[in-house]
């Protein structure tokens, strides 16, 4: 079984799968981009609100203890503790601390609450949080307005890590859902200024080169990038531009040179460089296939004399004139009729017998006399004549060279000049002669 070939067709290969376009990878990339760079900048954002929720804390912790100071050194100085319970109850009432103790002088505790166990703290709020120092706010009494200030006792205060943790989580999930959309809106706004400037432009290049006719290459359709000018895009169409056309000059040349070295110069038919080639071609294909090729020989009958009295240019005009004759007898695309020299021509005729042969060489011979250019100088008609020697083959698998065949036909040639001129040759014995 043949095996497959990875893309069905060419058109395949160059089909570009969704998941493969530019567009998509520029949308991914720009989506890792921004989403990486917007987590770190959250990350940023986020110590930095932990550093500041830490300080706010820490302030109103100590605002609070510098207000109630006051009320909690006269439970001190007057050991009430009744007092002293309800400034702790109150304080530990906000619901943020972690422990609160109201101790005199003597580092005896007079009030405290504590809150009951608590599950560990998850490793981030441990991380921003554990560390969230105690408290001490000393407790100072003046006596009387005249004594100095005395230390009386001394407030204690933990905060609760996790409470201060869950606000300032709650903060920080706004900060990062905005940033997330900003990052979405960033990636949506580039991936489109990216379609738009550079991805639309680059397919219309695309579909223009697949335009592209390999044998006109020059005559391209040019895309028409109107914001794209002067930048790099309208300079990779201008670059595209010159190079398809220097394609094309080169196509063009490849092409002149051809035709010069297939073509002769004066009448504008193959010449013998072609016909060489082509009877090689064609004697290989009688070969294999066993099928009969025919070769004419023809020249023109007394043409130095006709030279001689009507001048070269004459001459050459009634060569071209002949060509063309002979060039339009010729119907059949794997003919090819050829200038072999001066003012002889040769026909090769794959695929036609000795009979077929003969009814072209008649055509060929009708065609010239028809032309009926003066030639009062011929001592065989009044107007151009040509003869024709036809040699016939079907080469076997071993005969090997066709210049024979063409040797053969340039003997019959020789032989219709030596009966008189003006006439066809296609058989040595017995002799058959036309007209
Ligand atoms: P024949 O009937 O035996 O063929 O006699 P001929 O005079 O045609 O043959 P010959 O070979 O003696 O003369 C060929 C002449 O063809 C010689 C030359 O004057 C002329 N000739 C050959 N090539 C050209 C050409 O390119 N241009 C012109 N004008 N004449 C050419
Ligand atoms: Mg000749
Ligand atoms: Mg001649």
């Amino acid at each position: 079984m043949k095996r497959r070939s990875r893309y069905e067709s060419e058109a395949d290969y160059y089909r570009v799968l969704p998941r493969h376009s530019l567009n998509t990878k520029q949308a991914v990339w720009t989506l890792i981009v921004a989403t990486t760079l917007s987590l770190l900048g959250g990350l940023i954002e986020l110590s930095l609100e932990a550093r500041a929720v830490r300080t706010e804390v820490q302030q109103q912790t100590q605002q609070v203890l510098g207000l109630v100071s006051a009320t909690a050194a006269e439970a001190a100085f007057q050991l009430n503790p009744t007092l002293a319970e309800q400034i702790v109850d109150g304080l530990f009432s906000a619901g943020n601390l972690e422990r609160i103790e109201l101790r005199d002088d003597f580092g005896r505790i007079m009030a405290q609450q504590q809150r009951p166990q608590q599950p560990p703290l998850s490793p981030l709020i441990y991380w921003l949080f554990g560390d969230l120092p105690e408290f001490h706010q000393p407790l100072e009494y003046r006596i009387d307005s005249n004594s100095p200030l005395e230390s009386v006792g001394e407030l204690r205060v933990q905060l609760a890590s996790d409470v201060v943790g869950t606000t300032f989580i709650e903060r920080s999930r706004l900060i990062f859902a905005v940033g997330v959309f900003k990052a979405l809106g960033i990636s949506l706004f580039v991936v489109l200024a990216f379609s738009l400037l550079i991805t639309r432009p680059l397919l219309k290049i695309y579909d223009s080169i697949q335009q592209v006719d390999p044998e006109q290459p020059g005559r391209w359709p040019k895309p028409i990038l109107n914001s794209h000018r002067k930048d790099e895009l309208g300079k990779l169409v201008d670059a595209l531009d010159q190079l398809l056309l220097a394609f094309q000059r080169g196509l063009e040349q490849r092409d002149r040179l051809h035709q010069m070295s297939t073509l002769d110069g004066l009448t504008g038919i193959a010449n013998r460089r072609l016909f060489d080639a082509t009877l090689l071609q064609a004697w290989q294909t009688a070969r294999r296939s066993s099928q009969p090729i025919s070769v004419l020989f023809m020249d023109i009958d007394n043409f130095k004399p006709y030279n001689d009295n009507y001048g070269h240019q004459a001459g050459d005009d009634c060569l071209r004139l002949v060509a063309k004759a002979l060039v339009e007898t010729v119907t059949r695309p794997a003919d090819l009729l050829a200038r072999f020299g001066g003012e002889e021509f040769v026909c090769v005729l794959p695929n036609t017998d000795k009979k077929g042969a003969l009814s072209v060489a008649k055509r060929m011979h009708r065609a010239v006399l028809e032309l009926n250019i003066l030639h009062e100088y011929s001592d065989v008609e009044q107007v151009i004549t040509v003869s024709v020697g036809i040699a016939t083959a079907r080469p076997g698998r071993h005969d090997g060279d066709p210049l024979v065949l063409l040797e053969e036909a340039d003997q019959r040639l020789y032989r219709a000049k030596a009966l008189g001129r003006n006439r066809i040759v296609w058989e040595d014995t017995p002799l058959e002669v036309e007209p």
